[in-house]
């Protein structure tokens, strides 16, 4: 009942995670949610971003941003990014999800969709049968939390005590490892 709102995955960043092992699984496609994901909501793209999507790309990943934001946002965050994307996508309905397979002609189970809201890019991966990861919400110091990541943080509990947990086979990256 609850298995709609329940990652493959959940992980502190983008930069905790073992793509070589995604890629050794025949993963091909990583769609990736923009805001609170890989930078703080809209920020520019960092080095370290930068870096890790050329490094993705060496790897042989497609890479495609799934955004809820404007195309003048994303465009702004993908000046040093050579990656497709999807502008105003409408998460969490899956055919935003669907529409990025499309886009890098993949079968679901070719992809990962990773981004920090539940209620968003996790029911929208989980409505289109791609496997997901949750990283941890980026926040500046000082920032309110909403209501919905303690919603958030009870449904982590329950997936993460339960059999749900490591379904793409343990790629968390421990401290030191880090991309
Ligand atoms: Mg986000």
């Amino acid at each position: 009942m609850l298995e709609k709102y329940y990652p493959y995955e959940y992980v502190p960043s983008v930069f905790a995670i073992d793509y070589e092992k995604l890629y050794a699984q025949g993963i091909r496609g990583l769609i990736f949610d923009l805001d609170n994901t890989l930078v703080h909501h809209g920020d520019p793209s960092t080095p370290e971003v930068d870096g890790l999507f050329a490094r993705l790309h060496q790897l042989g990943f497609q890479t495609l941003i799934l955004s809820d934001n404007s195309e003048e946002r994303i465009l702004d965050f993908l000046k040093n990014i050579d990656s497709p994307y999807v502008a105003e996508a409408g998460k969490p309905d899956p055919a935003a999800c669907r529409k990025s397979l499309e886009m890098l002609n993949l079968k679901a189970d070719q992809a990962v969709v990773i981004g920090d809201q539940i209620f968003k890019d996790i029911v929208c991966a989980n409505g289109a049968g791609i496997p997901s990861i949750l990283v941890h919400y980026i926040t500046v110091p000082g920032q309110k939390i909403g209501k919905t990541r303690y919603v958030e943080a009870a449904l982590l509990k329950l997936f993460q005590n339960g059999r749900y947990d490591h379904r793409l086979g343990h790629i968390r990256l421990k401290k030191g490892e880090q991309a």
